[in-house]
């Protein structure tokens, strides 16, 4: 069986050098986000764990500051 090779994705926010992922960012967050708004996985997205756990985190805050859509809304 063929091992299905990843994209060549890297975390985009190493590769801005981008710290601290923030619900201000919710333009590219929206990235991060399906169409049935769930959260994408890392498989997925690339990016690193580190910054996929604070992708998850603004994402949550950013459906509260309703900046973002939840899912069937
Ligand atoms: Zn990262």
């Amino acid at each position: 069986m063929p091992i299905k090779r990843q994209p060549n994705t890297v975390c985009i926010f190493c590769q801005e050098g981008v710290d601290e992922v923030t619900f201000r960012d919710y333009e590219v967050l929206r990235k991060f986000i399906s169409g049935q708004k769930k959260i994408l996985p890392r498989k997925k997205t690339g990016s690193c764990s580190r910054h996929q756990r604070k992708i998850s985190r603004e994402i949550k805050r950013a459906r509260e500051m309703g900046l973002l859509r939840y899912r069937g809304m």
